[in-house]
């Protein structure tokens, strides 16, 4: 008897205990860990940007972008490690390796040669797939930080170098062909012929659309897509017939490659001219950069959401590396601007602005960045997703 009462009083304190486990099940205990990450830049991209495309595209009543309806939204400080106002070789090294960088730097610290493996580069040791897709050369500061690390973002050809013989990134998709086989070396002093190297590594290389869809088709492992010799074409000044993909269509090929590797993948994809058209102080070169972009969101989004095990293991961050232009939105005052129309606008300058930027995001972990953060917390939260470990305060 005295035994069963015993058991009794256990019981009930047991119960008593299932109401407060289940209010410990906040954020902090559903795990982080992702079997995708899919990071997308939209280069030089300020919140008023967004203002100015949303109205050209849906009126200032309609529906929102793309990326603006992901759940999390927070923002990011920006600076770099010796200059308040960054590039982008420096702030998106602070994304891909967890530290800050000075400007110029490709994840390499030139004071000492110190460096630290990149997320893509950490997602590769797990098995996982990788790829970069950019509407600049594939080996410009963006994409660069993420299968590289150099002292300088000039050193294209040492960037293409390393893409290929290094890192070994899967896929990769954007301009830059001259960068891969130069006629004089880089700032490095590096030349040579990577398409060649990357063709003995196994690689096929595509230099149109049809040809990028015909390897996606039978399914190429790696895929170098190399559409022109320097940057992509502006959106706004592309021929109707051109046979050079669009971010959308590249972003659609990498998700339909790396989906095959049964460990999940690492895809960033930048919007790169979205900063170009700002530093020309040019609305049209913006607003259709900034669209072509939120096409490629569209693209992931219609990825992920094709099923509930997909949205559940992919997280999506999209985010601007740094504002450029200061660009603001100063009218139509007094009436509403037509869906169509160019609003009025205006720029405080040609350069990169310190102004904090927009952090977009959906899937594990992401709530951490609905918040005031820096940029290098960005790596932190795709670092855990990854399932490595987070310590320090840095574990929020
Ligand atoms: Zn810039």
């Amino acid at each position: 008897m005295q035994k069963l009462f015993k058991r009794i009083v256990i019981l009930l304190i047991c119960i008593s205990f299932i109401p407060l486990l289940s209010s410990a099940q906040t954020n902090d205990y559903i795990s982080h860990r992702a079997k995708n990450i899919i990071i997308m830049i939209p280069d030089g991209m300020g919140l008023s940007d967004v203002t100015a495309a949303r109205i050209y595209k849906n009126g200032p009543n309609g529906a929102p972008l793309y990326f603006e309806t992901l759940p999390n939204i927070g923002y990011q400080r920006t600076h770099s490690a010796n200059s308040t106002v960054t590039d982008s070789a420096a702030a998106a090294s602070a994304w891909a390796c967890g530290e800050k960088f000075n400007n110029d730097e490709i994840g390499y610290h030139s004071e000492d040669g110190s460096y630290n493996p990149t997320i893509l580069e950490l997602a590769k040791y797990k098995g996982k797939a990788t790829g970069l897709v950019a509407t600049s050369t594939i080996t410009h500061a963006t994409p660069a930080v993420w299968g590289a690390h150099v002292n300088s973002r000039s050193c294209e050809t040492e960037i293409a170098r390393q893409y290929i013989e290094a890192t070994g990134v899967d896929v990769m998709f954007g301009g830059g062909r001259k960068k891969f086989n130069p006629d004089t070396p880089d700032k490095c002093g590096v030349s040579g012929d990577f398409i060649k190297m990357a063709e003995e590594k196994g690689y096929a290389v595509v230099y149109t659309k049809s040809q990028m869809e015909e390897a996606v088709g039978r399914g190429a492992k790696k895929l170098l897509g190399l559409f022109a010799d320097d940057a992509l074409t502006p959106e706004k000044d592309r021929p109707v017939d051109t046979e050079e993909p669009r971010l959308p269509e590249m972003t659609k090929a990498a998700l339909a490659l790396l989906e095959k590797n049964r460990n999940g993948f690492f895809l960033m994809v930048e919007g790169s001219q979205v900063d170009w058209a700002n530093h020309g102080n040019d609305l049209e070169y913006q607003i259709t950069e900034t669209l072509a972009f939120d096409e490629a969101v569209k693209v992931a989004l219609d990825w992920i959401n094709a099923s509930s095990r997909r949205k559940s293991e992919t997280l999506l961050i999209i985010v601007a590396d740094h504002d450029c232009g200061g660009f603001a939105v100063n009218g139509p005052y007094g009436r509403l601007a037509k869906a169509g129309e160019f609003v009025e606008a205006g720029w405080t300058s040609k350069g990169h602005t310190a102004q904090d930027t927009i952090v977009w995001s959906q899937g594990p972990g992401s709530y951490k960045l609905g918040r005031a953060i820096d940029n290098t917390d960005l790596y932190y939260v795709m670092r855990e997703a990854l399932g490595y470990k987070v310590s320090g305060k840095q574990n929020k």
